[in-house]
């Protein structure tokens, strides 16, 4: 007999921190939804360790920033990238940064980045994804095929362990199943870009002593520079006795085998050492964005949607910023005051993004291995004073080209949605992308500025929810309007007022209109002259683009400030 599938408002597929992410994201909005996961969870290879300043911001939303901040990476271990002939060889340049306990914030933010390995990180954001009791998350189960309806999509999933299989009806499913993603494949979804980049060898090996066998200090990454140009990394993963070699590889296929690994290590110390091999991944870097982000009922995240070189630490950053996208947009398509068009505004949302940040990460690499074509000169091995010169210049020259990959708040920060269906613009000009730093700006299709509120609190602490009208200084309109059109559809919706110049100069209008996602919807300084037409737009039932829109509806940029 068969029985009656199992029923779930999402099902998420696969339990990396994307997919971890999303169920966490519609778990702490109230949304019941399952999240299957083929392995039983264990990281054999933690591969993302940077979690960037964005994704710092969302799990401040969720309440377990502290966890973050909290992780065993000691807060102490000097955070240097440092770039050598070998570790008892020269030093030819250095990126010094602290411990991530006196790292400060940003001025553009009440968080700043966290060293978190995937083996610490992964089991922060499952623990949050249990202390919601309409959230399930099964371990040992994996899809193995679905099809999509009208009305949602059946999905059969199999124990991995018992070899059962069984039903799951959803009305969603969300594909966080990672790079050879099924749920993008069997939705018939192509990649753009370039397959592979490099073919890369990754080692995890334990010693102790490390630090101790050479002089160039404790130091987060070891960037490698032979005659051939740059061809190793060392990364401290937990910044005690486990480390990540990485024989960076071309693109040229090529199979690194034992013996490879440890003339590597060799090499890489400039003696033989002592050391415990602990797996090995080989994997192709990739640089691809999926042409499509999903269907009606069925979306790709993450890696599954695309697929970056790990330079500059973006792909699980992108990922957590897709299923934060994701999630109101479920949780009000689920509850029902979301229109149509809230989830065709994901891929118009987010697959910019995915493309600015694969470009991002490629150009890094790029400047990662600009020494394979700008060859060091044989001086910089010799000893004496011609060498020492040699390698002032060559070192200097690579400590600031590599310098474009460490400093990105622009990458993490500066990303909006302007050109979305759900945005109403204000005709004010978009502002120069940013890589380095960040300007903040409540354009709408920006992310809603940081500014520290005399409570202690952040501007972000207060959105997060539903809607949230800012009613900024003494004499802004009421609001009334909005408020109204709001509660007419069934949004959610609070007006909060605040009169603190400092946040009224950052958002620059006196009403202010922030999504639950804490992108800015709307600003003006007056009431807008059709409260329900900018409702229908934000909340998906109509795309802006397809309004008649009338005189006044978006006020001459002359009227409005940057
Ligand atoms: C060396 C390296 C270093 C990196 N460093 C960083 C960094 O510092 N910062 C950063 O942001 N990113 C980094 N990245 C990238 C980052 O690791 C990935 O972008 C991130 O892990 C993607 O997360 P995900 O959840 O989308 O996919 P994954 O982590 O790949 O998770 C997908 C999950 O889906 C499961 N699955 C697959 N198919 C099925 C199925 N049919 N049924 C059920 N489950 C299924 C898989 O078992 C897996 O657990 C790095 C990558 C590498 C290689």
């Amino acid at each position: 007999m068969p029985t009656k599938p199992d029923r779930t408002p999402v099902l998420i597929v696969g339990a990396g921190p994307v997919g971890l992410a999303l169920a966490g994201d519609l778990g702490w909005r109230g949304i019941g939804c399952t999240l299957i996961e083929k392995t039983d969870g264990a990281i054999e290879q933690p591969r993302m360790d940077m979690v960037g300043v964005r994704t710092m911001e969302f799990c401040r939303r969720w309440g377990i920033a502290d966890w973050a901040r909290d992780a065993p990476y000691p807060g102490d271990y000097p955070q240097d990238c440092i770039y050598v002939t070998a570790l008892n060889g020269y030093e030819l340049g250095r990126e010094p940064f602290p411990g991530r306990v006196q790292e400060k914030c940003p001025p553009q933010s009440p968080q700043k980045r966290e060293r978190v390995p995937q083996d610490m990180f992964d089991p922060i954001l499952q623990r949050f994804v249990r202390t919601f009791p309409h959230g399930g998350l099964a371990y040992n189960t994996e899809l193995i095929a679905f099809g999509e309806h009208a009305d949602g999509v059946t999905a059969t999933v199999r124990d991995t362990l018992t070899g059962e299989s069984r039903e799951i009806a959803a009305d969603y499913l969300v594909g966080t199943d990672g790079g050879s993603s099924l749920v993008r494949e069997r939705s018939g979804i192509t990649m753009s870009g370039n397959p592979a980049l490099t073919y890369t060898t990754n080692v995890m090996f334990r010693c102790a002593d490390f630090s101790a066998l050479h002089d160039k200090r404790r130091g987060y990454r070891f960037i490698f520079i032979g005659p051939e140009g740059t061809w190793l990394t060392i990364v401290a993963i937990n910044g005690g006795d486990r480390w990540r070699m990485s024989i960076v590889g071309s693109a040229d296929k090529v199979h690194h085998g034992d013996a490879d690994i440890r003339a590597a290590l060799t090499r890489a110390m400039g003696r033989e050492f002592d050391y415990e091999i602990l797996s090995v991944m080989r994997w192709v870097r990739r640089e691809l964005v999926a042409d499509s982000f999903g269907t009606d009922r069925v979306f790709i995240a993450g890696d599954a949607a695309h697929l970056m070189s790990p330079t500059g630490g973006f792909g699980m950053n992108t990922g957590i910023q897709d299923a934060v996208d994701l999630g109101w947009k479920l949780a009000a398509r689920v509850r029902g005051w979301g229109g149509r068009e809230l989830l065709r505004s994901y891929e118009v949302e987010r697959r910019p993004v995915a493309v600015r940040n694969v470009n991002e990460a490629s150009s890094n690499l790029g400047r990662m291995l600009s020494t394979r074509s700008r060859k060091p000169p044989p001086e910089i091995f010799e000893p004496g004073p011609a060498g020492d010169a040699a390698r002032k210049d060559y070192g200097e020259w690579f400590t600031q080209t590599m310098r474009h990959e460490w400093f990105t708040l622009g990458i993490h920060l500066a990303y909006g949605y302007d050109s979305s269906p759900i945005i109403w613009p204000d005709g004010t000009p978009a502002l120069p992308l940013e890589t380095a730093t960040y300007t903040q700006t409540a354009r709408p299709g920006a992310r809603a500025p940081h500014a520290w509120l005399p409570d202690g609190r952040s501007t972000l602490d207060l959105f997060g929810r539903g809607f949230v009208l800012l009613r900024l200084g003494g004499d802004a309109p009421s609001g009334e309007l909005i408020r109204a059109a709001a509660v007419a559809a069934d949004v959610p919706l609070d007006v909060i007022d605040l009169d603190v110049p400092e946040v009224t100069a950052l958002y620059h209008n006196r009403l202010v209109l922030v999504r639950p996602d804490g992108h800015v919807a709307w600003r003006a300084d007056t009431e807008p002259a059709d409260a329900h037409a900018l409702i229908e737009v934000v909340r998906g039932a109509r795309a802006w683009a397809s309004l008649d829109r009338r005189e006044g509806d978006m006020l001459p940029a002359a009227q409005t400030r940057a």
